[in-house]
């Protein structure tokens, strides 16, 4: 990513590239802002998205009054160098209505699980007599572990025996609980993610090694 701004087309613009925002995990759009030379150094080289303020005619660190930051994943230019593709993770809504995303709409479906985990995350710090996710994360990580395990047996109940509405049903429990699982012990659904992509990598390289 270091040579980016020497290869970006800076004349076409006059001295602007429009700079889209998605959701490193999720895929989904955030934002559109405008970055020039100056604001995509000071990107590279904090890690935090920085813009070109056309209205107040300055650099601005998204996030810099908020506290609403995206730290960021990736980089990449278009075909033609007029444009980039920024991958981030959003630390809190990133638009200024306190919706996750500029663009209303649908998110895509699984968008939803990132939006579930930081409800999680959030309901953690609840009270536990009120809170299910707190009493449950207050509880010993056995729980936790039990709760998955009834609603592995519950989906499997289902998967041989009842409807499909009913495997949705026992399935989302169980995603639901994993993901409180996961939360106790510090890790994410991204970490599960994560895993699943370095395996398909693997699996991907060695089937070109046999066909070689
Ligand atoms: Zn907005």
């Amino acid at each position: 990513m270091s040579d980016l701004a020497a290869t970006m087309d800076w004349a076409k613009g006059g001295g602007l590239v429009p700079l889209v925002v998605q959701h490193a995990h999720d895929g989904r759009v955030l934002m559109l802002g405008y970055t020039n030379r100056a604001a995509l150094e000071e990107t590279l080289a904090t890690g935090e998205v920085h813009f070109w303020s056309r209205s107040r005619q300055r650099i601005w660190r998204k996030g810099e009054t908020s506290g609403h930051v995206l730290a960021l994943v990736s980089l990449a230019a278009d075909c033609d160098g007029d444009a980039l593709l920024c991958q981030a993770i959003p630390k809190g809504p990133t638009c200024h209505r306190g919706t996750a995303s500029c663009f209303d709409g649908d998110a895509p479906a699984h968008a939803w699980l990132n939006e579930l985990e930081a409800l999680i995350d959030a309901r953690g710090s609840a009270d536990p007599a009120t809170s299910y996710v707190a009493r449950l994360l207050a509880a010993p990580p056995a729980r936790r572990g039990q709760k998955v395990g009834e609603e592995g047996v519950e989906v499997a109940i289902a998967a041989a025996s009842g409807s499909d509405e009913a495997l949705v049903g026992e399935a989302a429990d169980l995603v639901f609980h994993l993901l409180v699982l996961l939360r106790g012990r510090g890790l994410a659904l991204a970490d599960v993610v994560g895993e699943l992509a370095r395996r398909h990598r693997r699996s991907s390289v060695a089937t070109v090694d046999v066909g070689a």
